[in-house]
């Protein structure tokens, strides 16, 4: 599926220092293959790319974090975008306020219906009527019925009226007349686009003049799900997409597209034949479902808050010029300890990460360092090559440690510090100078 698609795809990065031309090209192939397969719509998956690629090359890369996951947050955040950003809600306002549903036959009206109507019973104090307007098929009316008594919202139908015309606009003076503040009209539909079908529900919408109108869709039928949400939202503008069918590990791919096509909210998802299987559509989580990546989205975004990028390149130079000390150490694990999480965080910090590799890391990992650093003089801190023997056994009785320990970490920090240099080096050498010996 698209998430496990896209995963793996961020794999190929895995262990790159920085985001170029050729790692995003590779990572991009794979996304846009998975964003088809998903059946995400070619050109809306080609767009897609070709913004999450302009988006990475022109990132600055926190130092904190790994351009895989970096690449990761951009395509989340990007789908976000694609989906509309934030959640909109159906207007209820209105008295009566008149909702009018549409979609192909099987699409998932008269279950959503009878969803709806219960989730503004139960959740927003709502008082709805259902009105059986599919009178092509008295099964359908039936349907209806069943759902409305298993939730206790009263269903109008009329035997033996087939203009469902005008058994809406009955339906909403009866609402009126009855005190009912929310009127949910279900209506047939084919199981193709059909002139007549079409003409039916415009007048329908004409005639009660709905405040929401709401394009109920299949999620599974894929690409075909864009073609119809075209043809009913040129003919009828409405309000909001449903989205059924989105069970399970469904393909989140339409949408996506249909979003991109129609311009118009997706307002709920529908993710079970059960009344209770509603969710209110919110383009981050669709976004995370997409993904399956929503812990890696957080770590990121955390790290982000935590990484000052004038700190970040403070320290970027620091380490350049060979001067990163004991306080900048410090620091790094200051920031480490604010973020939490320490054992996915630690990794990300450089220099600190490299040095703790081989301590069982939690928050203790960091007492014995830090009551050792504490223990050095300010001088000694700004200039490391100052602590000789005497000093380090007067650091080691002063923080409570052993020589041993005041050893192994001032060579961890020489270690890191000359793996930090090598990596800051090695960017600006790259495809100038030859390998020296
Ligand atoms: P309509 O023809 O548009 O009114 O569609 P229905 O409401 O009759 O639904 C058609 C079929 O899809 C029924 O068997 C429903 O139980 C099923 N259905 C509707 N919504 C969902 C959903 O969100 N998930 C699943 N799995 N089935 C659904
Ligand atoms: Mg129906």
């Amino acid at each position: 599926n698209l998430s496990e698609r896209l995963e793996k795809s961020f794999k190929i990065l895995k262990g790159q220092g920085k985001i170029t031309e050729i790692n995003v090209a590779e990572t991009l192939k794979e996304v846009r293959r998975s964003l088809l397969d998903a059946d995400v719509n070619y050109k809306i998956a080609k767009e897609f790319t070709n913004t999450v690629k302009e988006k990475a090359l022109g990132m600055n890369v926190l130092t904190a974090v790994k351009p895989g996951q970096m690449m990761v947050k951009i395509v989340h955040d990007e789908l976000i975008q694609l989906m509309g950003g934030t959640h909109v809600d159906i207007n209820i306002k209105g008295n009566p306020a008149v909702i009018l549903m549409s979609g192909l036959q099987g699409s998932g009206k008269t279950t959503f219906s009878g969803k709806l109507a219960n989730l503004l019973k139960t959740k927003r104090g709502k008082h709805p009527l259902l009105v059986a307007c599919d009178v092509y098929r008295p099964a359908a009316i039936e349907q209806l019925k069943v759902l409305g008594e298993q939730i206790g919202v009263p269903v109008y139908s009329e035997e033996g009226n087939n203009d469902p015309v005008k058994i809406a606009l009955n339906a909403v003076k009866e609402a009126r007349a009855t005190g009912k503040d929310v009127v949910i009209v279900d209506t047939a539909g084919r199981l193709a686009i059909d002139e007549q079908m079409m003409n039916e529900i415009a007048a329908i919408k004409k005639a009660i003049d709905p405040e929401e109108t709401l394009f109920v869709v299949d999620a599974m039928t894929g690409q075909d799900a864009v073609n119809t949400a075209k043809e009913f939202n040129d003919r009828l503008n409405f309000d909001g997409v449903i989205l059924t069918k989105l069970d399970g590990d469904t393909r989140g791919g339409a949408a996506l597209s249909i979003r991109t096509v129609v311009s118009k909210p997706i307002k709920f998802v529908g993710t079970g034949e059960k009344l209770e299987a509603l969710d209110v559509f919110h383009p981050e989580r669709m976004a995370d479902r997409i993904l399956g990546m929503g812990d890696i989205v957080s770590l990121v975004e955390k790290a982000q808050e935590q990484f000052d990028a004038e700190e970040a390149k403070k320290l970027q130079k620091k380490i350049a010029k060979n001067q990163f000390n004991f306080n900048d150490f410090l620091s790094q694990i200051q920031q480490i300890k604010k973020m939490g999480n320490i054992k996915d965080l630690a990794s990300m910090i450089p220099g600190v990460g490299k040095a703790l590799k081989d301590v069982d890391i939690d928050d203790d990992a960091f007492k014995g360092v830090e009551a050792i650093i504490y223990s050095m003089t300010p001088e000694e801190r700004e200039n490391p090559e100052l602590i000789n023997g005497s000093r380090r056994k007067r650091i080691a009785s002063g923080s409570g440690t052993t020589i041993q320990d005041v050893n192994r970490l001032l060579k961890q920090f020489d270690e890191s510090k000359k793996m930090m240099r090598m990596l800051s080096k090695g960017g600006k050498m790259m495809g100038k100078a030859p390998m020296k010996r």
